[in-house]
């Protein structure tokens, strides 16, 4: 397996990984990982922390979100690279879906009780170690006091979507997160396309032209959930419309134990040069 020196996807405690922003970045350092953006989920409350360890550590942070955004069959996200995430207008952008989270926890505790499950919010929010708190934590939770004997398991039976205590959260449509990232200064990427679940290759490619019209700027062709020729057909589809093409491992921590921090695949072609030519597309200002 080929560790590249760059990785453009990663998840602190912060949302659904778990660790710290902090240790998360020391780790990218004993991996020599050069560049690391940090894309929690709806949120960019760990950068700071982040960029702090990073000049500690020897890597550079790149400031990072991942939105969750409307799409079906499948599951779309959406990276923003390089924003500024000190800007007000995301910030309070960002805070409606936080709200909406708090809106959302204790419906999916009632749901678990209704289901027999013994659980109170207090307990998840204390699993979060307070950060964003989301599925993840409600999952653990139920290891925990083993209703279930593992997170997966507890995904299946209780949490996932067609599961009973599933409840979905607010989501913008892909042209407004897009257009979020953008205003905020930030290059827009489509997350593991994958995802989608495209039926065909002519869905697939309306999909992504619908994206780009709106001002998506890249997409992740590696990433540790797409095979070697996934991620061939999903360069090429980024080449032909100049997209950036990056990539990244999508590490969550012990939340998805099988994804190494900086692995997307031994046949990922990443140079650094992708981060300077991502700055040059952004409005970044000072982010060194
Ligand atoms: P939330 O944002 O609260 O809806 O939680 C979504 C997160 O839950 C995802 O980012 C994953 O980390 C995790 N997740 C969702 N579905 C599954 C699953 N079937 N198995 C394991 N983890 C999952
Ligand atoms: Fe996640
Ligand atoms: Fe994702
Ligand atoms: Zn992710």
């Amino acid at each position: 397996m080929t560790i590249q020196p760059i990785d453009l996807h990663s998840h602190s405690r912060q949302s659904d990984g778990t660790l710290a922003p902090a240790e998360l970045v020391r780790l990218a350092g004993e991996k020599k990982i050069k560049a690391l953006a940090l894309t929690d989920h709806d949120t960019t409350a760990g950068v700071d922390e982040a960029r702090e360890a990073g000049r500690r550590f020897g890597v550079e942070i790149i400031p990072g979100v991942e939105i969750s955004v409307i799409y079906d069959p499948g599951t779309m996200h959406i990276l923003g690279y390089f924003l500024d995430y000190k800007s007000k207008q995301l910030a309070d952008a960002l805070e409606d879906f936080q709200e909406a989270r708090r809106e959302r926890n204790p419906l999916i505790i009632e749901r678990l009780r209704a289901e027999g499950v013994e659980i109170t919010l207090d307990e998840v929010v204390e699993e979060s170690g307070g950060g964003q708190v989301g599925r993840p934590h409600f999952a653990r939770v139920l290891v925990k006091k083993g209703y279930v004997k593992s997170f997966e398991e507890a995904f299946q039976k209780y949490l996932s979507k067609d599961s009973p205590a599933y409840v979905d959260k607010r989501r913008f449509t892909p042209e407004d997160g897009i257009r979020m990232i953008r205003e905020a200064g930030g290059v827009a990427v489509l997350a593991h396309p994958k995802l989608l679940r495209a039926r065909s290759a002519e869905e697939f490619d309306g999909v992504l032209d619908r994206l780009v019209a709106a001002g998506l700027g890249g997409i992740e062709a590696y990433s540790s959930c797409q095979n070697e020729a996934e991620a061939v057909r999903f360069r090429e589809a980024g080449e032909s419309r100049k997209l950036f093409v990056t990539g990244g491992s999508d590490f969550h921590g012990d939340n998805k134990s099988e994804v190494e921090l900086g692995n997307m695949g031994g046949w990922a072609r990443l140079d650094y040069s992708l981060v300077e030519s991502m700055r040059g597309a952004s409005g970044a200002r000072g982010l060194r």
